[in-house]
């Protein structure tokens, strides 16, 4: 397909996409998600959340459902995590929750207790539910499939604005090359290539890019002077102690340092 044709083909490339950004965007010019790998337990979300707030972040990711490589890792706190955010929900209404589902039953148990749903990097591909949630306009983050096209991805989008839905934003997590120093190799041409079609916001998971601590800092520098309008990163009270993802969270103690950094640099 020519450039000229995705263009007009697309309905991504009509909608200005307002609505989404003022649901997601807050006091900040910039996007900004943070919160643990994994649920693990309330006392874990009450400390990211008093962590936030106290820096002006209203947005957590709480994930009860984690989608694992290996059958044989920890995937979540499931049910018994879906009463936990429950007790956060109510304690702390003002703040949004972004929650993984990759199946219509997560949907279903969660359609009324969390904000923003996640489909992550493996389920890019899964129209059904995004149509689903395009029909009932439900906020969505749609991570890059880790092989897949601009096209791809964006035509993945177009499932859930098909059908009305008018709050998506995407997420570059980075895709698979032959690289393997880094956990995935960090596409930062993606914002460019989407801006030629679209204006829907994108936001980059540094996390899941680089796989470790060290480097998390420039990659979002890096991705907000590129372009992206945001960025979703993953903290922990006690990284490591975390039960998934131990080596890429961050404490709250660097977590504060890159925000420094990134007012310094008026990126916010
Ligand atoms: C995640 O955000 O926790 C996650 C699993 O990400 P991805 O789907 O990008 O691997
Ligand atoms: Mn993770």
């Amino acid at each position: 397909m020519k450039e000229e044709k995705i263009k007009k083909d697309f309905f991504i490339s009509k909608y200005d996409f307002k609505e989404t950004y003022s649901y997601f965007l807050e006091k900040n010019k910039k996007i900004i998600i943070a919160g643990p790998c994994s649920l693990e337990n309330e006392d874990q979300i009450i400390k990211v959340i008093d962590f936030l707030t106290k820096n002006n972040i209203k947005t957590i990711r709480i994930f009860p459902f984690k989608v694992r490589t290996s059958p044989y890792e920890f995937d979540g706190l499931k049910d018994k995590g879906i009463e936990i955010i429950k007790k956060v929900k109510d304690k702390f209404p003002e703040i949004k929750i972004v929650s993984e589902i990759y199946s219509e039953e997560h949907l279903f148990k969660l359609k009324n207790i969390v904000d923003v749903f996640q489909i992550g990097t493996r389920f890019m591909y899964h129209r059904d539910l995004i149509s689903t949630l395009g029909k009932n306009n439900l906020p969505l983050i749609l991570k890059r499939g880790f092989s897949s096209t601009i096209k791809e991805w964006l035509l993945s989008a177009e499932f859930y604005l098909k059908e009305g839905g008018k709050k998506i934003i995407l997420c570059e997590r980075g895709i698979r090359t032959f690289e393997t120093s880094v956990r995935n190799s960090f596409d930062i041409t993606s914002i460019i290539s989407i801006r030629n079609y679209s204006k829907i916001p994108v936001i980059v998971d540094p996390s899941h890019i680089i796989g470790k601590r060290k480097g998390i800092d420039k990659i979002i520098i890096a991705s907000l002077f590129a372009g992206f309008n945001g960025f979703m990163v993953e903290i922990h009270p006690q990284p490591e102690k975390a039960l998934s993802d131990k080596f890429q969270q961050l404490n709250f103690n660097s977590f504060e340092k890159i925000l420094n950094l990134l007012n310094h640099y008026k990126l916010l």
